[in-house]
């Protein structure tokens, strides 16, 4: 098995004599910024003018221009949207960057896919927690942790591991385990499982089982709760104890049809096609699909965004919660963008 680190594996010395800067306070950027700043390292936020930078100047942070915050600090987190760190890196962090510095990322997709192309005097890491942002501080504020994989691109100084640790451990890591990665397996494994099986396998799988429901003439409201509010019910009982608490939980007749029809829903031919997925991942088709789509200003991505939010899933959906005041609300709109 892979060594797990935690909090008695590293040492903070290494970051403690270093100012960070965090670029970006978004999902990630925000978590990183106040669990680092409560771990006792010493932090400075880089932004533009407008709505992060209010929101990081109210919570207490010296928030500078990128170019100002990269060069005050020793190591720079990069935690701006994937598409649009080629374009800040060139501008604003590159020329600012000393030899001996780090720059690090919470996803290796730009430095893997050759879109940022880091000096050669500087230390690359990443530290990639497996969680949304927003849990990456809600579980570090409940004194938890989010687990995270961590991968030295470059080591010039000869400190870069400890330092990606160190960092790991800063943002709440370590209490959950740290794992070490490298970018190249850092990016594919994320790119298939938000693809395949998370975000792209999930919501395909509720948007079936309601349609087949639905089309059925079955209620949308029984669908509603039957394929999608029940998932998280579930999932809850997979963190907490794996498959086989999901099915200590549920009732032989439903472990019984879990055995003889889940396998035919998820069936060879899925599998092929999550092999499709992870060889368009490997190739770099997928990330240089995603890079044109970005540059012609996202037309596909725009029309595929406001189809799907007008399914019927999603308008039966809001009214049930709207009756069920117990369940979180969801993230407002600009948190949402955060969110991604
Ligand atoms: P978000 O979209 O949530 O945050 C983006 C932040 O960058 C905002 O604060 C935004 O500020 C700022 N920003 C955007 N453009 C610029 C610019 N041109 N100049 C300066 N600031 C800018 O990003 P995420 O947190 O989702 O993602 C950050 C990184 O973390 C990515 O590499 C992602 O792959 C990775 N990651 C994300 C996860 C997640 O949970 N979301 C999980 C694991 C990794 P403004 O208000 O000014 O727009
Ligand atoms: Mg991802
Ligand atoms: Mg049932």
């Amino acid at each position: 098995m892979s060594k797990v680190l935690y909090e008695k594996d590293i040492q903070k010395e290494v970051l403690q004599a270093k100012k960070v800067a965090v670029v970006g306070y978004g999902s990630q950027g925000h978590a990183h910024a106040l669990n680092l700043r409560e771990s006792g390292y010493d932090v400075v936020v880089g932004l533009r003018p407008g709505k992060s930078q209010q929101k990081a100047e109210a919570d207490g942070f010296q928030v500078l221009p990128v170019a100002d915050a990269v060069k005050q600090a020793d190591v720079v987190m990069v935690l701006l949207p994937d598409e649009h760190q080629t374009a800040v890196y060139e501008e604003s962090i590159k020329p600012n960057l000393d030899a001996g510095n780090a720059i690090a990322f919470a996803h290796g997709f730009n430095v893997h896919f050759s879109q940022i192309v880091p000096p050669s005097d500087v230390d690359v890491f990443l530290v990639a927690p497996k969680g949304p942002g927003h849990l990456v501080r809600r579980t570090y504020e409940d004194g938890g942790g989010v687990p995270s994989l961590y991968g030295v691109y470059q080591d010039v100084t000869g400190d870069a591991k400890e330092l990606a640790l160190a960092y790991a451990q800063g943002i709440g890591s370590a209490r959950a385990g740290v794992l070490e990665t490298s970018f190249q397996e850092e990016t594919e494994t994320d790119l298939f499982g938000e693809q395949a099986v998370l975000c792209g396998g999930l919501t395909s799988l509720v948007k079936a089982g309601f349609e087949t429901l639905t089309n059925a003439g079955y209620q949308p409201e029984v669908a509603y709760f039957e394929c999608l509010h029940e998932m998280k019910l579930i999932v809850d009982l997979m963190y907490e104890g794996g498959l086989e608490n999901v099915r200590y939980s549920i009732s032989d007749t439903a472990q019984w049809g879990d055995f003889v029809s889940g396998p035919r829903v998820v069936n060879d031919e899925t599998k092929e096609r999550m092999k499709e997925i992870l060889a368009e991942v490997q190739s770099g088709e997928f990330a240089k699909g995603w890079i044109l789509e970005n540059q012609a200003n996202r037309p596909q991505y725009n029309a595929i965004n406001a189809k799907e939010s007008k399914h019927q899933i999603e308008q039966v959906g809001k009214e049930l919660r709207e009756l069920m005041p117990f369940v979180k609300q969801p993230l407002q709109k600009d948190e949402k963008n955060e969110q991604k």
